[in-house]
């Protein structure tokens, strides 16, 4: 077929496995760019290496981010993997510090694949009192003297509210590289390259993709040599995002600030509601005064928002009791708001935290609640019906 003169406000869905190059001297131009690992080449070669679509998603999320570069990634994981990995180099095993209120997945792959396959050596710091202690994150800084300081903006599913500026600030003064998961936060709440972290990460099939449809991940940074580093490792390992999940998630960015905003909105009213109910016990929202983390929030977050994310318990005199309140309050909200393993979607879902964190969070009543973009009071009164039930 003739090729027409087609235009379109998105690149189209390149999802050839391989690209025409002209002849042999091409060819040999093309791989000899191909070892300057360039983010966007002058000739694509193969899509596991690079593909116009993904880079088309990738300088969106460039923009929203502020930074010099972004790779997508098959899954927030591959994300994680790929930002962590540049940083193994053959017999220089650490020590890595990890904050431990982070995503079960992280720490079972810090367990699982750092330490025990790749004999990285690990350390992690532990919350006190629902708050990431700054005197003893520097005591510990002392003690260890890490190589690389990994940590989460918001922490799931407690919500702790990282003092994110210095905790970056300490850990760059005593030369740490610095990753930080943004998933919950979002660029809309902070950007912590702009605080100096070296990278950050997403899990793009939260809020970014933000409509449950797509698994992705995404790192970003700054810094040149990473950026190259980080393009290898995820070429040869063939972490890659698809174009087709690329193009999807390229149209669905488009949504993701006014989406975001109408999330934190609706989970701020949400919580000042919840907080009050007669059958709630404790509301978790890093927007509440009563949070433990809440001048943190205020101070990291500058008045942008408080996330969408909600973590409350149910009232009940013992755990038999609430886990009762718990089963009632999930089966009666259920055809309006479902039990999803997931969080970020542009509907509301939910989760029992004990049943999933088990003995780690092993509070029967209690509810992890990722907020959705519906009309307040159409969320508000499935919430309290179901309450009331
Ligand atoms: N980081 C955070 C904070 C998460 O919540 C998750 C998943 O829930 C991940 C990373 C992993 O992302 P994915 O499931 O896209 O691999």
């Amino acid at each position: 077929m003739k090729k027409k003169n087609v235009k379109t406000i998105d690149i189209p869905i390149y999802r050839n496995a391989g690209f025409i190059l002209s002849d042999a001297q091409t060819t040999k131009k093309a791989f000899k760019e191909e070892e300057d690992h360039a983010r966007s080449p002058e000739n694509y070669i193969y899509s596991r290496y690079r593909n116009p679509t993904v880079v088309a998603a990738e300088e969106k999320i460039m923009q929203l981010e502020n930074s010099k570069w972004a790779l997508l990634t098959q899954s927030g994981m591959s994300a994680i993997d790929t930002a962590l990995s540049i940083f193994q180099k053959g017999n220089d095993t650490g020590i890595w510090l990890f904050f431990d209120d982070i995503y079960g997945g992280t720490n079972s792959y810090i367990d699982s694949i750092l330490q025990s396959r790749r004999g990285i050596k690990i350390k992690r710091f532990y919350s006190s009192n629902d708050k990431f202690d700054l005197d003893k994150f520097e005591k510990l800084l002392e003690e260890v003297n890490p190589k690389l300081v990994y940590f989460e903006g918001i922490s799931n599913p407690m919500l702790i509210v990282a003092d994110g500026e210095a905790i970056i600030r300490l850990a760059k003064n005593k030369e740490a590289v610095v990753i930080v998961d943004n998933t919950f936060g979002t660029s809309q709440l902070w950007k912590p390259l702009e605080q100096e972290a070296d990278l950050v990460v997403h899990s793009v099939t939260k809020y970014l993709a933000g409509h449950g449809n797509i698994t992705a991940g995404v790192l970003c940074g700054n810094n040149t040599q990473f950026e190259k580093d980080a393009i290898e490792y995820r070429k040869i390992i063939g972490h890659m995002l698809n174009p087709d999940d690329a193009y999807r998630l390229g149209t669905q960015l488009k949504t993701f600030k006014l989406r975001f905003l109408r999330q934190c909105e609706n989970a701020y009213k949400l919580a000042k509601t919840l907080v009050k109910h007669k059958n709630v016990d404790i509301v978790l929202y890093p927007g509440l005064e009563s949070h433990p983390t809440y001048s943190e929030s205020v101070k990291l977050f500058k008045g942008k928002g408080f996330g969408g994310m909600i973590t409350f318990d149910l009232k009940g005199d013992n755990e038999k009791s609430k886990e009762q309140a718990r089963d009632k309050f999930i089966s009666a909200v259920a055809e309006y708001i479902p039990l999803v393993p997931s969080l970020g979607n542009s509907e509301s879902i939910l989760l029992p935290v004990e049943a999933v964190w088990g003995k780690k969070y092993p509070l029967p009543g209690m509810i992890r609640l990722s907020v959705g973009i519906e009309p307040y009071e159409k969320l508000e009164e499935a919430i309290l019906s179901a309450l009331a039930g």
